[in-house]
Order: C-alpha cells, then structure tokens, then sequence
C-alpha cells in the first residue's frame, strides 16, 4: 500500500484520457495518469480518421498523417459505386498508436505523471478526498487525489459501480490490417448483408507503395468479426487485397450516452461518457471537445475547492449543449437506417447520382466531416421522392427531429 495523493487522477491514456491531463497539467494541478496498458505499445482499435478541424484543435504534428482524405467511393449493396470528391481535404488518417504516444508525450510534458500496466480495478469515493485502487506490478495500490477523471472507454463497470448509469446501446466495430493493391481513397460499403446495421470500409493507409497497406472493418450490431472475415474474403477474391491471414480486432463503440457523466469529485469523458458520433462510430474529435470542457470546468472547481456534484454538474450541461443534439439526431438516424433492406439502400443511391443530390448534400452548408445533424437535415429536406419518403418516416417515427 503507498499513498500518493493528486489533484486528479484520469483513468485510461487514450486520447481524452492524455488529452485532459494536458490541461490540467499545464493549468499547475498535479496529475496521476493511470492505463492498463504497458507505455502504449499496443496499438488500439482503431482507424484513426479524424477532420482537419479535430487534427487542428488537437495540435498534432504532420509527422502523425497517413493518407489525406479529399474524395471517397460509396459502395451501395449492387456495387456500382458513387465516387464523391472536395475540393479540401476533409480528414487525415493518422497513426492511432503514434497519436495517444504524442498526447502522452504532451501530458508529460507538463508534469503529469503516467503509470503504465497499471489497470484501476475500483474508484472509492470520500468526503474530503477519493481513492483509486490500482494494480501497479500486479499488487493493489491505493493512491488518493481531490478528484477523478474516468476517461477508460466504453467499459461500463466503473460508471455502473459509482451510481452514474450504463450505456446500454452499442455497435461492434472489428478492423485489420491488410496489403491491399491499387486502391488509391478511401472505400465505404453499405450493405446490411456486409455490415448488419452498420457500414464496411477500406482505408489505404500507405499509398504509393507497393503494394499498399490499408485497413478494412466494419461496423455491426453483431458478429463483427464473422462479418469482417467475410468481408475480407470477398475483397480478396476481387484481388482488392492480397493478405490473405490477418489479425482481426473488435472493439465496443458505445451508441448512446451516460444517465450522469458527473457526480461529487469525478467526471466522465470520451467513450465512457458516450461522447461518441453515432452515425459513424467515431469518438476521437467528440471525446476531445468533452475533454476540453471537462478541463476547464474542473480547473475551476480545483480552485475554488468546490468539487460537489452540483458544482460538476455545470460539465454536463456545457457538453451537452455542445453535442447533445448531434448525438441524439445521429442516434436517430442510424436507428433508421438499421431498418432498411438492401433495396432501399440501393434505391437511396439510385436516387442520389442522377439528380446531382450527393453533391448539392456535400456542400459546406450541408455538409460537415464531424457534425452530421445538418446533413441528415437536408437529406430530410430533399425527401419528396422515394425512397426518402420512407427514410423520412423511418425517421420521424424514430423521434421528433
Ligand atoms: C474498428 C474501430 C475503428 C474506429 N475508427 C475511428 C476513427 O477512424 N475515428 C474516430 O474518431 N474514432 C474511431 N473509432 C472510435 C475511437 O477508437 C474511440 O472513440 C476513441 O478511442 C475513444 O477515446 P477514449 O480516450 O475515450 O477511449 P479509449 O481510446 O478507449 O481509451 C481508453 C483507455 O483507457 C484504458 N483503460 C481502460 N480501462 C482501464 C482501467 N480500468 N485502468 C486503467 N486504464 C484503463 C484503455 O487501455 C485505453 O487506453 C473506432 C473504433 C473502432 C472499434
């Protein structure tokens, strides 16, 4: 037993974990940065598609990017694809490794103190201060500290424990990486037989060699893994790909968000809180915004010692205000759109090519990489033909919009 005591403690090193340490570590307080893993050698799930206005608001150097995102080929269920181009570019892939290393790197620049292969197994709530057990060389720990911040992905049992809820909605998100051969943009598949529920991409990652490198995955509701294998063995048959064992990986994206993110000394962000675009499954630039509004309201509270659940409470609000209705749209939407066949989806893009619709939907005033309500919005909006009809009154029986 050891008793080192913080002024906040986050739980997990991932990048709204890394991200919120930085703050605060920057803002004087004394962090404590406890993850699972070991110094982040292991790479997460992840593909690491991010907007240029996520890459720039996190700061991140050139050195992180893969491939440049400016145009995409959509597959609807038939295969003939509808290829989309901008004229900027509208995301990086970035190293996911090197991305949670750089923010660490950042953090610990500041002074914040990481203990890696360090898992917290319980979070203790006190009057005057809260204690955070962890496994540090496989012996328990206990560490004290004014408040903590869990930032360890969707994994429901800490947030469960301390009275704040559960995330009961999710998709599986399962990825590998593959040698892939001429494929120069990004490919999305949409197809309920490929990806139940969700969607499938190919993402070149290393462009220019030969041959390329790219990650395939998929979203799903169920299965994930058995859909990918599946997937990947009909991309290889189309000779699209050329490995032909790979290592698949899945990981739970939360589709829904936390009943309370806050309560006397802790708050929660990122996955753990569902702050998580639900029509995508990506979580990176909305787990940051949370981040960033987490760091400022707990900053204030650190300095005037009042770090009470009502106090606390003003996070949620601030970050729902932000997200909230992006992330009740998207939820919305992808409900919708889990309950069209095949044919509706190919009829949606039948519709979409021949009237010039995709392209007046990517215009900036529809269209944005990160918030999608507007462009769900004006999908509505150009429902007077079929199928939107039926989109529309998937939706509208889905929720008031
Ligand atoms: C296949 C797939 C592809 C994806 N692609 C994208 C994408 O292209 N773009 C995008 O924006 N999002 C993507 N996402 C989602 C993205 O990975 C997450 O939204 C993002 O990682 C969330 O960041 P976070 O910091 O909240 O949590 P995480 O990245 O999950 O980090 C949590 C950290 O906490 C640690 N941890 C957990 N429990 C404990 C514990 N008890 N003690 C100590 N440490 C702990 C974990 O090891 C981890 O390092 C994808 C997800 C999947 C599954």
């Amino acid at each position: 037993m050891s008793g080192r005591f913080y002024d906040v403690i986050i739980v997990g090193a991932g990048p709204a974990g890394s991200y919120i340490a930085y703050e605060l570590a920057s803002r004087g307080h004394n962090v404590g940065v406890f993850e699972q893993r070991s110094v982040l050698e292991t790479n997460t799930c992840c593909t690491g598609i991010i907007s240029t206005e996520c890459f720039c608001s996190l700061e991140l150097s050139p050195e992180l990017v893969l491939t440049k995102v400016n145009s995409a080929k959509f597959f609807p269920p038939s295969g003939k694809y509808l290829r989309l181009q901008t004229e900027n570019v509208q995301a990086y892939v970035v190293n996911r490794l090197l991305l949670d290393k750089a923010l660490a790197s950042k953090a610990q620049s500041q002074g914040a103190q990481y203990f890696y292969s360090s898992p917290v197994i319980d979070v203790i709530p006190g009057k005057d201060s809260i204690q955070v057990e962890a496994l540090c060389s496989r012996a328990s720990e206990i560490f004290s500290a004014r408040a903590v911040v869990l930032a360890n992905g969707f994994r429901p049992k800490l947030p469960k424990k301390l009275g704040l809820g559960k995330i009961k909605s999710f998709l599986i998100g399962a990825q590998a990486e593959v040698e892939a051969k001429d494929v120069g943009e990004l490919e999305v598949y949409f197809s309920q037989k490929i990806a139940p529920g969700g969607f499938a991409w190919l993402v070149p990652t290393c462009v220019g060699t030969s041959p390329n490198k790219a990650y395939v995955g998929l979203l799903a509701t169920s299965q994930a893994k058995l859909h990918l294998q599946k997937f990947l063995n009909n991309l290889f048959s189309q000779s699209k790909i050329t490995s032909r064992e790979v290592k698949i990986e899945q990981k739970a994206i939360p589709v829904g968000t936390l009943a309370r993110s806050y309560r006397d000394r802790i708050l929660v962000i990122g996955d753990a809180a569902g702050q998580v675009k639900p029509t995508t499954g990506g979580g990176i630039y909305f787990g940051h915004l949370g981040a960033r509004i987490a760091a400022r309201v707990l900053d204030e509270a650190l300095h005037s010692d009042n770090l009470t659940a009502d106090r606390l409470s003003r996070y949620q609000k601030e970050w729902k205000a932000k997200m909230g209705r992006e992330l009740s749209r998207g939820y919305w939407a992808r409900r919708a759109y889990a309950k069209l066949g095949d044919r509706q989806i190919e009829a949606i893009f039948n519709a979409l090519d021949p009237n010039g619709l995709a392209k007046a939907l990517l215009k900036p005033d529809n269209f944005s990489f990160d918030w999608h309500s507007r462009f769900i919005l004006a999908i509505l909006r150009h429902s007077s033909a079929y199928p939107w009809l039926k989109i529309r009154r998937l939706l509208l029986r889905e929720a008031s919009l």
